[in-house]
């Protein structure tokens, strides 16, 4: 079987992760998978079914009936849970929290990395997310970690959410739910956001997208060549 081109991208959030990754897969041709979206597809189905995201026993219950497929149409990426298509809604604070909650519980992980790990087996792909480098592609030669400073994620966030038309966050509210966000993602018992020694650190608080990008691909062009 031929082995796929698996890149492997973690860091918190706001770092650019999913620009980046989405630039990156658009340029070599291959498909962009956003993990984050699983989890918020997670949120919203345990929300859907009147259940805590804190309630571990009660998400077990309820796991095996949420039902989350990726695919990819004219329009990118399409998170579909039950079959509904609910890829549009799933960017809100609430989901954001949601998803950082719910992916504290391993069998919630175990599931969706399970479903993460099949697309990598059957396509190149570039993911990104906060287990991907440890435990959802451990394998593959290309791994990064992309971060910033808090200031600077807090007013990407600012800015992706402003042009959303969500015109009432304040910086202080969006810096708040980051820095809680990245002590929940990386203080979580199982499986928690952590750089492994064999990824390449990109810190883009003071770099171009395109700066960042040609890093990527300068370093994947490097591990392919040996
Ligand atoms: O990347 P995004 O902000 O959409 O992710 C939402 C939340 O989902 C993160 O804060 C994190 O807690 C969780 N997540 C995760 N593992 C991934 C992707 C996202 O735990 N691979």
């Amino acid at each position: 079987m031929k082995e796929h081109l698996n890149i492997a991208i973690d860091g918190p959030s706001g770092a650019g992760k999913s620009t980046l990754a989405k630039a990156l897969a658009q340029q070599l041709n291959i498909r962009y998978l956003d993990t984050g979206a699983m989890y918020r597809a997670m949120a919203l189905f345990a929300i859907r079914s009147g259940v805590s995201v804190s309630d571990e026993p009660a998400l077990k219950e309820i796991l095996q009936d949420a039902d989350i497929r990726v695919i990819y149409n004219e329009r990118g990426q399409r998170v579909l849970l039950c079959g509904e298509d609910v890829t549009d809604g799933l960017r809100t604070q609430e989901l954001a929290m949601g998803a950082s909650t719910v992916s504290t519980h391993p069998c919630v992980r175990q599931k969706l990395a399970e479903l993460q790990r099949e697309v990598g087996r059957n396509y190149d792909v570039v993911m990104d997310g906060r287990d991907i480098t440890t435990n959802v592609l451990p394998h593959t030669k290309h791994k990064f970690f992309v971060t910033a400073s808090p200031e600077v994620r807090a007013e990407r966030r600012l800015k992706e959410l402003r042009a959303r038309g969500n015109a009432e966050e304040t910086l202080d509210r969006v810096l708040a739910d980051i820095k809680a966000r990245d002590h929940q993602d990386s203080s979580r018992a199982y499986m928690p956001l952590r750089k492994t020694d064999d990824s390449l650190l990109i810190d883009t608080s003071e770099m171009t997208v395109e700066e960042a990008l040609n890093t990527l691909i300068h370093a994947i062009n490097e591990k392919e060549a040996l």
